[in-house]
């Protein structure tokens, strides 16, 4: 089945159209700038496109996507679209997209400000757009579901969790379900005899503790901004410097939330970049900034995954993957390095051709736990997820 997979955002839409038997993107592409100057970047089986167009709404944009599909000669072969959803609140498994999911997505805006809007938004227009094919909305913070509640409470008064359901909710999970099933794919294991931490590595960053295929621990919480340092992320923090800052630099809200969303990180520590290709080049040269990033992003890896491992009975395999995580070594090293109390013993070469001759196992033959790097593929997994939705309402 061919599948659209749309993931729109405040000012963009990401699409892909995705054939569920070759697992492979027939086209893929963004729309950005929505309400300045649109900008659309897609490639398809006819050719490229890179042109900027008026688009003052997510209408427009999805109308030039759709341009673009009918050039390339795919729109009409597509038979479901799957929404990528970053919070999904209540919503303990993908949802159909309806009247009820758009507005209740409305209804939880103050979760995930910069995407609830634009998610529902997007689903409307899509609704529009395709108005017969069946659509399905797949939450980020479903995977973590299954997560206990000692797990997903802060420590905070009861009430809040109660009435404004306040608690660690997690994201990435379509990443963290996706590398999780397939590492057991690659193992010949069968999920529930598995005991995983996946780490998902990019500008955006969080791990899972998954004991046999089900997420019991991660290391985001309400909000993506908790746990690991990412590009402009602070990640954990003890609250107390909000209000010190509050106090001594006169600090409202907004300028509290640009600081830790915006410029913290590795850009804030660095004080040169949210990249890591950038920060690693620029450690090896000697500059300061970069090591001191380099060097505590990789502790505070160390140190969230020492923490959520306590989750699982054992650990059968830690899974980097995202940017970082299967691109670049010299984090998966000193990561492993910072763990040695778990028994990592790293092979330095196959750490460095993971990627490149695609072999998953960085660590040494006697190793256990296993070190791996397993490629992520949200879209994918987002496809075959409507592909089950929109067969089962077939029959
Ligand atoms: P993502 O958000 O998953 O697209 O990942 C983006 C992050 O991956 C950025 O910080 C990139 O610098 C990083 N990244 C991509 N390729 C490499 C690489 N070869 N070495 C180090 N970091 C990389």
């Amino acid at each position: 089945m061919r599948v659209l997979v749309l993931n729109c955002g405040s000012s963009s839409v990401k699409f892909a159209v995705i054939d569920t038997v070759t697992k492979e993107a027939l086209s893929s592409g963004l729309v950005e700038n929505i309400g300045v100057d649109g900008h659309i970047k897609a490639k398809g089986p006819v050719g490229k496109i890179d042109v900027h167009f008026n688009c003052p709404t997510h209408a427009e944009a999805v109308a030039e996507m759709q341009k673009f599909l009918l050039e390339q000669k795919l729109i009409d072969s597509i038979e479901a679209v799957g929404h990528r959803v970053v919070h999904g609140g209540k919503y303990i498994k993908a949802a159909p997209v309806t009247k009820e999911v758009i507005d209740y997505l409305r209804s939880i805006i103050l979760f995930a400000p910069l995407h609830e809007g634009a998610h529902a938004t997007g689903m409307e227009v899509a609704k529009k757009f395709f108005p017969t094919l069946p659509q399905l909305a797949v939450f980020d913070t479903a995977f973590h579901q299954t997560m206990p509640r000692k797990a997903f409470l802060y420590g905070i008064p009861y009430k809040y969790y109660q009435e404004l359901q306040i608690r660690r909710y997690g994201f990435h999970g379509t990443s963290h379900r996706f590398v999780s099933a397939e590492t057991a794919r690659i193992l010949g294991k069968n999920p529930e005899d598995l005991n995983l931490i996946t780490a998902h590595l990019g500008n955006g960053s969080s791990c899972s503790a998954i004991k046999a295929g089900k997420c019991v621990d991660t290391t985001m919480g309400f909000t993506p901004l908790d746990g690991l340092v990412m590009g402009t992320r602070s990640g954990s923090l003890d609250p107390a410097i909000l209000f010190f800052l509050n106090k001594k630099l006169g600090f409202d809200i907004d300028r509290l939330d640009r600081l830790v969303n915006k410029e913290s990180g590795l850009l804030g520590l660095s004080g040169l970049s949210n990249d890591m290709r950038t920060i690693t080049q620029k450690a090896a040269e000697g500059h300061e900034g970069a090591q001191i990033a380099l060097e505590v992003f990789c502790y505070k890896l160390a140190r969230e995954i020492g923490g959520i491992t306590m989750a699982l009975p054992s650990l059968d395999a830690l899974v980097f993957t995202g940017g970082i995580g299967e691109n670049s070594a010299v984090v998966r090293e000193k990561a492993l390095e910072n763990l040695a109390i778990f028994g990592f013993k790293i092979d330095k070469q196959r750490n460095l051709e993971s990627g490149k001759n695609s072999g998953h196992i960085i660590s040494t033959g006697g190793s256990r736990p296993l070190a791996m790097v397993v490629p992520t593929n949200e879209e994918l997994l987002i496809a075959l997820d409507t592909e089950e939705y929109a067969k089962s309402i077939k029959k």
